[in-house]
């Protein structure tokens, strides 16, 4: 079993999680929009991790959209996404950028393509800087 670690911004929560991933999906849907502020969630999937809160579980806010399979875990200090439990922790959902371990998992699939924001367009062509624009 290979061992995963992770935290979220503030560095109040802290997990381990011991299993393999076997999915690693990029979410354009329109609540993954809302929910990231951004274009899309980045989500790696595992149906057999054993997940460990190792500090901060108490912080660990669950929030299920109403009447959808929508749902999202995140630290209710800085509000960074955490690691999810499904179905009765048969699937854990862990999101890419919480992780401190390196992800070694290419992502498998873009889903929800057909909601993708307007401006998810030809990105790798928008100007680059290393850091703060010069
Ligand atoms: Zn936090
Ligand atoms: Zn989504």
């Amino acid at each position: 079993m290979t061992q995963h670690s992770g935290s979220c911004l503030c560095g109040s929560v802290k997990y381990q999680l011991e299993g393999e991933f076997h999915n690693f999906f990029l979410c354009h849907c329109s609540y993954c929009q809302k929910g990231t502020g951004s274009a899309h969630a980045a989500n790696l999937f595992s149906k057999n991790a054993q997940l460990n809160w190792l500090q901060g579980q108490d912080k660990v806010t669950f929030y299920n959209l109403p009447e959808t399979r929508h749902g999202r875990s995140f630290c209710s200090t800085c509000g960074s996404p955490v690691p999810t439990s499904l179905g009765g922790g048969k699937l854990i959902m862990v999101p890419a950028g919480s992780m401190d371990s390196p992800v070694t998992i290419k992502p498998t699939a873009h889903l929800f393509i057909a909601s993708k924001a307007d401006w998810e367009q030809e990105l790798d062509q928008v100007h680059q800087f290393q850091g703060f624009p010069e």
